[in-house]
């Protein structure tokens, strides 16, 4: 048996002595309240490591700006920056609020 169905067994009989009146109701909703409020706090401590994302996992990569220009530009306030050294492939913050990508291709020179 999974550990999962070894907890579904176990609570399905501590619901059943808890109906015939052999335990209080409170040692069978009290463990299943633990597990709960466990299983929301590594959810958010999840959530946490998805916002990591912004962390280079590499040393920083140099972009050409002859072959192409990467652009980020700020919906809050306007502002916009040219990439010259990509660290983490999710786009920069500001205002509080991701940056939108803008790729301009370089012409090809004759
Ligand atoms: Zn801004």
């Amino acid at each position: 048996m999974k550990r999962w169905q070894w907890l579904l067994a176990v609570v399905l009989v501590g619901f059943g002595l808890a109906a015939f009146g052999v335990i209080p109701w409170a040692y069978v909703l009290a463990p299943l309240l633990g597990l709960a409020i466990y299983s929301v706090g590594i959810a958010s401590l999840a959530s946490f490591r998805r916002g990591m994302a912004a962390v280079p996992d590499g040393p920083p990569a140099p972009v050409d700006v002859r072959a192409e220009r990467v652009t980020y530009w700020c919906g809050g306030c306007g502002a916009e920056l040219l990439l010259l050294v990509r660290g983490a492939p999710v786009p920069p913050r500001h205002c509080g609020e991701r940056m939108a990508e803008r790729r301009e291709v370089a012409r090809e020179s004759r």
